[in-house]
């Protein structure tokens, strides 16, 4: 699929705006295509898959229909290479923000926190739990030196260069970025609120043996203070079982997983119950004409959170959806078996023409 980043202000055109890249929204382009509808797709992480990606890509998936077994990543691969054939422009590291209707014509504009900006027939939110954020310090303190001294992410180890740095967390990225920056920053503190890590075993290890070859410390307790003076931070209270340690710190790297917030979407004016989004199971829209919920975020009696379900969900609101992009065509139904230009488009003009001979 094509990725792109577009930073220009110039407002893009779709029949469908797909919010969400995982299972569900990867699926639903391809079905976008199938049924004629042009699509972009957005998401708020920089790699498409939603949580089969982000919370379990090496487990098994044993209930994909006609798909006995394959892992988390293998089915967003095929995913992907699914909708290959349809090209959809997916833009990554976008977060949808803003959604109001725009003039007579019942078409929607919907934008993004980096500034792009969509002219839509309809939304098709399959946005699972809510946008993937990183879980951040619980400490009023924090928002203020975001950004500055309190990191969520790295984005550039030079940064880091000669600086003192608190690594916070026990996972994969709390371990590797540890390790990776120990080289580079002045003095690395490891902080992490148990003995045991959930990286894996080799990073582990090298940690422990980096901290007992004095290349980094291993701190086991709780960020409780920042202290800063002035805007800049200077030192980091850590509470411990049965007291406190104060680390000398410029900067702070927390690095505590991701966290799944439904956000701005919560203010659209649709109907939600429990944090979902209600919607009518004859062709999944919400309480909006031409906002469509499918996958994880949708929520109807005896709903199920489950990849088949989203698909399913997300066949039937695309066909809803082409009457908002198309109200005056009547779309036939072909089976796709029988699709002459769906099998073109999918095995190309001259397997098309096998085909054919086959017959
Ligand atoms: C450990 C585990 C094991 C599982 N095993 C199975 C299984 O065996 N079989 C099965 O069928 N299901 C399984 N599931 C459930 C399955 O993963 C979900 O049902 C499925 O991922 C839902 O897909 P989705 O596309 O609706 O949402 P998600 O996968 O949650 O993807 C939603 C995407 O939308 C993005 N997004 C949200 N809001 C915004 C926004 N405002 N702007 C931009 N992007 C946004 C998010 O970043 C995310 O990438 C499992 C789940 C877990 C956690």
């Amino acid at each position: 699929m094509s990725s792109t980043s577009s930073p220009e202000n110039a407002t893009i055109r779709t029949d469908v705006l797909i919010v969400g890249a995982g299972p569900v929204g990867l699926f639903a382009a391809f079905e976008a295509g199938v049924i004629g509808l042009t699509c972009h797709l957005v998401d708020a992480l920089e790699v498409q898959g939603g949580q089969c990606i982000e919370l379990y890509p090496d487990k098994p998936i044993f209930d994909i229909p006609a798909i006995p077994v394959c892992t988390a990543r293998e089915l967003v691969e095929r995913l992907t290479e699914q909708c290959r054939p349809f090209d959809p422009p997916q833009h990554l590291g976008h977060r949808v923000t803003t959604l109001e209707s725009h003039g007579d014509d019942k078409r929607w504009r919907v934008s993004t926190d980096k500034g792009l900006v969509f002219d839509t027939a309809a939304v098709l939110l399959a946005a699972g739990n809510g946008a993937f954020v990183p879980q951040r310090i619980a400490l009023e303190s924090a928002a203020a030196l975001e950004g500055r001294h309190i990191h969520y992410a790295v984005r550039e180890t030079a940064a880091f260069a000669g600086q003192r740095v608190i690594v916070a967390g026990g996972g994969d990225s709390a371990l590797d970025w540890a390790l990776a920056l120990r080289n580079i920053a002045k003095r690395v503190t490891l902080v992490h609120r148990r003995e045991t890590f959930r990286a894996a075993n080799a990073s582990v290890e090298e940690a422990k043996r980096a901290a007992a070859d004095d290349e980094l410390d291993i701190v086991i307790g709780t960020i409780a203070a920042l202290n800063a003076d002035g805007g800049v931070l200077k030192s980091v209270d850590i509470k411990q079982i049965g007291g406190e340690v104060v680390i000398d710190a410029d900067h702070v790297i927390a690095l505590y997983g991701l966290v799944a917030e439904l956000g701005p979407i919560a203010h659209w004016g649709i109907e939600t119950l429990a944090g979902r989004v209600a919607v009518d199971t004859s062709n999944y829209e919400s309480s909006r004409p031409g906002i469509f919920a499918v996958g994880d975020i949708a929520v109807y009696p005896n709903k199920q959170k489950l990849i088949l379900s989203g698909f399913h969900e997300a066949s039937l609101a695309l066909r809803k959806a082409y009457t908002y992009a198309f109200p005056e065509k009547k779309r036939t139904h072909i089976h796709s078996s029988y699709d002459q230009k769906l099998s073109e488009r999918i095995l190309g003009a001259d397997a098309k023409k096998d085909l054919a001979a086959d017959e």
